[in-house]
């Protein structure tokens, strides 16, 4: 009887299992929105434009001046289109997608003219035919574009307030832009007044977690927080950005809430800043990572191991990650988060450089870090010097070494917020 039913009783359970993970297949796909295709049709009064939905979504469609475009946001979604047709006299010259805020993405379509929606409407899959949004659009004059830009079709609300940025879009477009987030969204007001970029510093480690120690009980946590609240300090004083603290004190922060500070507190930056060490002792200079599955080297990949341990330390159970976690990575490949991130480094390197401080060789570097992975704010984690180093730990423990490296990212973040700010006027 057992050797009988042993093999069925293998053949029930491998189905339960199969089963389940086809479930869960199945949920996922549901729950998550893709637009599988986007199309025009010219009309002789009008374009149609159609999108392929996996499920029907909220939605919010409107037009934004100078330049002429035309804008799609929707639940966020996986963009599934290959290529996409664009009939002549349509005035479309490209069309982009990007993360708006989470949970919400946006459509970009760039025109060469002025156009008005004539209407926007949701048509569920019915005979063979997929779930899809249709907006019909016309070209029209300067003057009727002015009376009517300002209607919004669709009733998808987002929660971040209008501010930042006004003709920041989402965008694939090369690097560097001010997020996607901090797209203005329709207009109510003409011109809506600009507020300051937000960064936020992030000094590593903290309560129970003290980071690198090196001799004479100093720690890194302590260094960390000393150079945070001075750069934060002198960023502050230039008056041309909101700056937070992912903390002010001596306390521990899960590395996932950090980044989830990051969002909450709405920022346009990332800076995460610790002192490495290393068996090394004569390893020293200042590095600038950003978050990549493969770490560029074997020194890299322990380092962020290092780091990302830091939640082991403060007896946090790494297993039990957030849900959001696992969307997050999967958005992240759709971002150009990326590449600001990317640019980001380099410009910080390379004002480190130009402040003197020594750097390692290469001194952008990647690796997994845990703290990096916000989706939509460029991040990096600069190791200002080597707690492992005797005469870099004296140096960081000082408030005048402190001085020339904070001094140097504030330049480098200048840098960095200058370009963004010349590609969004471009
Ligand atoms: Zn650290």
């Amino acid at each position: 009887m057992i050797f009988v039913s042993r093999p069925a009783h293998y053949i029930s359970i491998a189905l339960v299992v199969c089963l389940s993970l086809l479930w869960t297949v199945c949920a996922q796909a549901q729950n998550t929105l893709s637009v599988n295709d986007m199309r025009f049709g010219k009309h002789a009064d009008k374009t149609r434009m159609v999108l392929e939905l996996s499920r029907v979504s909220d939605f919010r469609t409107f037009v934004l001046p100078d330049p002429y475009r035309l804008v799609v946001d929707l639940r966020s979604f996986k963009w599934n289109v290959a290529n996409i047709e664009q009939p002549h006299g349509t005035g479309i010259k490209s069309v982009r997608n990007g993360l708006l805020e989470p949970g919400i993405s946006r459509i970009v379509i760039d025109m060469d003219r002025a156009v008005l929606i004539q209407s926007a409407f949701i048509l569920p899959a019915a005979s063979g035919q997929p779930n899809r949004l249709v907006v019909d659009f016309a070209p029209v004059s300067p003057a009727a574009f002015t009376a009517g830009h300002k209607k919004i079709y669709g009733t998808l609300e987002t929660t971040k307030p209008s501010f930042n940025l006004q003709t920041a879009d989402p965008s694939i477009a090369p690097p560097p832009r001010l997020n996607a987030r901090t797209a203005t969204p329709p207009p109510p007001a003409p011109k809506p007044a600009r507020t300051k970029p937000v960064i936020v510093i992030d000094a590593g480690h903290g309560g129970q977690d003290p980071g690198a120690v090196a001799a004479g009980n100093l720690y890194e946590k302590t260094i960390t927080l000393a150079a945070a609240r001075e750069l934060k300090d002198i960023l502050e004083k230039s008056g041309r950005y909101t700056v937070k603290l992912t903390r002010d004190s001596d306390k521990f922060i899960r590395l996932s809430n950090r980044v989830k500070l990051a969002r909450k507190y709405g920022g346009d930056l990332f800076i995460s800043i610790h002192a490495d060490s290393i068996d090394k002792h004569t390893v020293r200079g200042a590095s600038v990572y950003t978050l990549s599955d493969k770490a560029s080297d074997a020194q890299t990949a322990r380092l962020a191991a290092r780091e990302n341990k830091a939640d082991l330390i403060g007896g946090v159970d790494l297993t039990h990650e957030d849900e959001d976690v696992a969307d997050i990575l999967i958005d992240l490949a759709m971002r150009d988060t990326m590449n600001q991130s990317k640019f980001l480094a380099n410009t910080l390197v390379h004002h480190l450089q130009k402040n003197s401080v020594r750097t390692l060789p290469n001194a952008h570097r990647y690796a997994g870090f845990a703290v990096l992975k916000a989706p939509d704010i460029p991040s990096v984690l600069a190791e200002i010097g080597f707690m492992s180093n005797r005469t870099e730990a004296r140096n960081l423990n000082t408030k005048n070494y402190r001085k020339k490296i904070v001094n140097a990212l504030k330049s480098g973040i200048d840098a960095y917020f200058a370009q963004v700010q010349k590609n969004n006027n471009q």
